[in-house]
């Protein structure tokens, strides 16, 4: 073991160079009350004891890691499924939605905000306030509530307000600014619940520590299956980087396992339409903390481009910065077409219909040189039920 842990961030929320919280004055009394009680609450073991009834009872964890067979074949060595996409909703984003509602019920709060872009945060939230009975106020950009309407049909059915951010570009980063003026203006009974290890901390640390139930779970269901708790390599896709932090948490100080985090380069890397933003990005402050992210000269974000709404951000959450900046992690990139191929593959080979987030995770198999011996987990981090649209246009471009 290092003398340092990548699992934990010092008391700022420093992983290595990145992270902290950088927030408008006033936001200080909502973001200092969760600094100070985030752990605190996390560790007692009646919160415990209720995430844990409910990540079993009703997401329906342990989620199988199940061995793919004919994908391994394929490959020529031993590749592991955690699957996600079995959870609740069909995909691991209510892992950190149980646990932010139920620390946020703990603190009091009567009301819950959230922002949205596709939607799947959304409705992940929405789901665990009607399972709560509490408010649910979900701020989305006017454009995405056209584009994903569906999810909104679904939020809305789970008792959700849905509110449309109409200004600037009216996408996920004007939902996001609506979001945080309505935390200024209620900052007594609201909770702003954050779906990806994003923002100012504590909630990289508090997301990946709610996600860090796959590792925990890949771990002893591995050595069932293999004799060995260590696989050699873990890969997951990285759009945030919940599901990529809660599949490589635990593995985090075993340095002999190669954490792969796989990022979507839309049209290619240097296309100028993309998402990969460890291979674009510089340091910069994006949603309250320092990180990687995608911007020009004179630091504007720039607009990122992927096939997939899931992997469409500019930045990564810090713990990933750090990963990448220390070397700790491998990072790669797939484009729409190698993910979109990918998924027509595992759909084949194992029967199983992949978010098309999770599609940048299997391209990668084939840039990785693996060998018979290698025991390789991969984080299906959801279904591709709602990729289906996307994935048939592919269908009849190729005539199949
Ligand atoms: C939202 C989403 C992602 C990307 O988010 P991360 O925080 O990077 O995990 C990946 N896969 C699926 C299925 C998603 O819904």
């Amino acid at each position: 073991m290092p003398t340092t842990s990548y699992q934990t961030p010092s008391p700022q929320g420093y992983y290595g160079k990145f992270g902290g919280a950088f927030i408008p004055e006033m936001l200080h009394p909502n973001v200092e009350e969760l600094q100070q009680r985030y752990l605190e609450i996390m560790q007692e073991p009646g919160f415990q004891l209720e995430f844990r009834d409910l990540l079993r009872d009703y997401v329906g964890r342990p989620t199988p890691l199940y061995y793919a067979k004919r994908l391994s074949e394929q490959f020529s060595t031993n590749i592991y499924l955690k699957r996600e996409d079995l959870c609740h909703t069909g995909a691991h984003k209510i892992n950190n939605t149980i646990g932010q509602i139920l620390l946020a019920l703990r603190l009091g709060k009567t009301r819950i905000i959230a922002e949205t872009g596709a939607g799947q945060h959304g409705v992940a939230t929405a789901t665990v306030c009607a399972l709560k009975g509490i408010e649910c106020i979900v701020y989305m950009g006017e454009k995405d509530i056209e584009r994903q309407a569906p999810n909104v049909a679904r939020m809305r059915m789970l008792g959700a307000k849905v509110v449309p951010a109409t200004s600037g570009s009216k996408t996920l980063k004007d939902a996001t600014n609506e979001a945080i003026r309505d935390w200024i203006n209620n900052p007594k009974d609201t909770h702003y619940i954050i779906g990806s290890v994003v923002g100012p901390h504590p909630y990289p640390d508090m997301v990946a520590r709610f996600q860090s139930v796959i590792s925990e779970e890949t771990r002893w269901q591995l050595k069932e299956k293999t004799g060995s708790e260590l696989p050699t390599h873990v890969i997951a896709c990285v759009g945030g980087g919940s599901n990529a932090a809660g599949a490589f948490y635990h593995y985090l100080d075993e340095l002999s396992v190669q954490l792969v985090a796989v990022e979507a380069a839309g049209h290619g890397v240097n296309s100028g339409l993309s998402a990969a933003t460890t291979a674009l990005g510089k340091p910069g402050i994006l949603h309250g903390s320092k990180s990687l992210l995608m911007q020009t000269e004179d630091g504007q974000v720039i607009e990122p481009h992927s096939i997939s709404a899931g992997l469409d951000y500019p930045g990564i959450g810090p713990l990933h910065a750090h990963l990448f900046d220390s070397g700790r992690g491998h990072f790669m990139s797939a484009t729409d077409e190698e993910a979109m191929r990918a998924a027509f593959e595992v759909a084949r080979l194992e029967g199983i219909i992949p978010a098309l987030e999770t599609a940048h995770a299997f391209a990668a198999l084939n840039r990785l040189e693996l060998k018979p011996t290698d025991q390789v987990v991969l984080c299906l981090s959801g279904r591709g039920d709602k990729d289906l649209a996307t994935y048939m246009k592919q269908m009849e471009m190729l005539g199949e």
